[in-house]
């Protein structure tokens, strides 16, 4: 048995497999692996926890070889996994969904409130020594109480960011998914939209769809011209849904007043332009980064691969559901 863990993840996960594997248990410590390091790193594994900085793509899964059973990834998304290559071999993949929720909705929040409310501004205005009056008319921006949000994929994170909302700020909740959700619509008042219509309608707007094909840039030149020039938009998801270069222009240009953006399409590059614009607080895709929401997405990938592994049953975690798991 061979297991292999990617990077460094909370001493609760890395602890509980080796209880199970003990020295069958390699960790890669240190920043991700190039993809040709991965490569050898896999060879003879039955089990890779991974992260979302790793591609496992179809020859990671070739070079780990035919005993492979199971991809757990430490992340909610699963894009950086080839599903369907997964599937047609007969290997589970895990993902670590519902521990983070409230983390991530937490820092949607905080990216509205860090844009509208000027924060990273203020902070370097006032390290630079600046601060030599109150102003009247300094670092203004929107008020939030009372304001109308848009939520592009009612999911998980998407509903706990409404309900923060609407019981905090009293704010008004449109959403767009491709489900409708009536008990939601029923406890917050909540109006389901088509895409266009929340994009006009809203005055924040916070984007929690998977990056899928169908989600890939969503948010384009398009999508910025409809927003009211004093939107603020935040994505928390994955960076390719939003158009990158079009929220350049769109900031620049001020088709939209603010911006709170977490992840990116290029990521760790951002594009060109981004990072001297003021009207924008960017974060290193640190949403999930709560003590407790790592430590339980450590538990969570941990057990989803040890319940393939040992209990040879497919855990609820499972992503591809219709996967025909391999019998040794
Ligand atoms: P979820 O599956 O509960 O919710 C996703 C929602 O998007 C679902 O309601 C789904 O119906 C909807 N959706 C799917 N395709 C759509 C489309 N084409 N148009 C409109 N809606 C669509 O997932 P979640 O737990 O809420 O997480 C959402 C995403 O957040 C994840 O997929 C992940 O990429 C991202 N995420 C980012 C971080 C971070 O650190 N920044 C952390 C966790 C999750």
């Amino acid at each position: 048995m061979k297991v292999v863990v990617t990077r460094e993840i909370p001493a609760n996960g890395i602890e509980a497999l080796k209880k199970q594997f003990g020295d069958a248990v390699s960790v890669h410590y240190g920043p991700p692996m190039s993809h040709e390091q991965l490569l050898e790193f896999v060879k003879g594994a039955d089990a890779i926890l991974s992260l979302l900085t790793d591609k496992i793509s179809e020859d990671v899964l070739e070079a780990a070889g035919s005993q492979l059973k199971v991809v757990s990834n430490y992340a909610v998304g699963f894009d950086n996994i080839d599903l369907a290559a997964c599937t047609a071999k007969g290997i589970v993949v895990t993902n670590t969904p519902g521990v983070l929720t409230e983390a991530v909705a937490e820092h949607a929040i905080a990216l509205m409130l860090s844009s509208a409310r000027r924060i990273v501004e203020g902070d370097k205005f006032m390290r630079g020594g600046n601060y030599k009056y109150w102003e009247p008319m300094f670092l203004l921006g929107p008020k939030i109480y009372g304001k109308t949000l848009g939520i592009i994929g009612l999911g998980r994170i998407g509903h706990y960011v409404a309900k923060i909302c609407a019981n905090g700020f009293d704010m008004k909740i449109l959403y767009y998914d491709v489900s409708r959700d009536d008990k939601f619509e029923n406890e917050f008042k909540a109006l389901y939209c088509a895409l266009d219509d929340l994009l006009e309608k809203s005055d924040f707007i916070s984007v929690h769809v998977p990056l899928l094909p169908s989600t890939h840039h969503l948010i384009g030149e398009r999508e910025f011209k409809k927003m009211k020039p004093t939107a603020v938009l935040v994505n928390t998801s994955r960076g390719p849904v939003v158009d990158e270069y079009a929220l350049v222009r769109a900031l620049k240009e001020k088709w939209i007043e603010g911006a709170g953006i977490d992840v990116f399409e290029f990521e760790p590059k951002i594009a060109e332009g981004l990072a001297q614009l003021d009207n924008i607080v960017v974060t290193p895709h640190i949403a999930s980064a709560t003590h407790e929401a790592r430590i339980e997405m450590a538990r969570l990938a941990s057990q989803g691969l040890m319940s393939v592994l040992l209990d040879k049953k497919l855990p609820e975690n499972t992503v591809n559901k219709d996967v025909k798991m391999k019998s040794a």
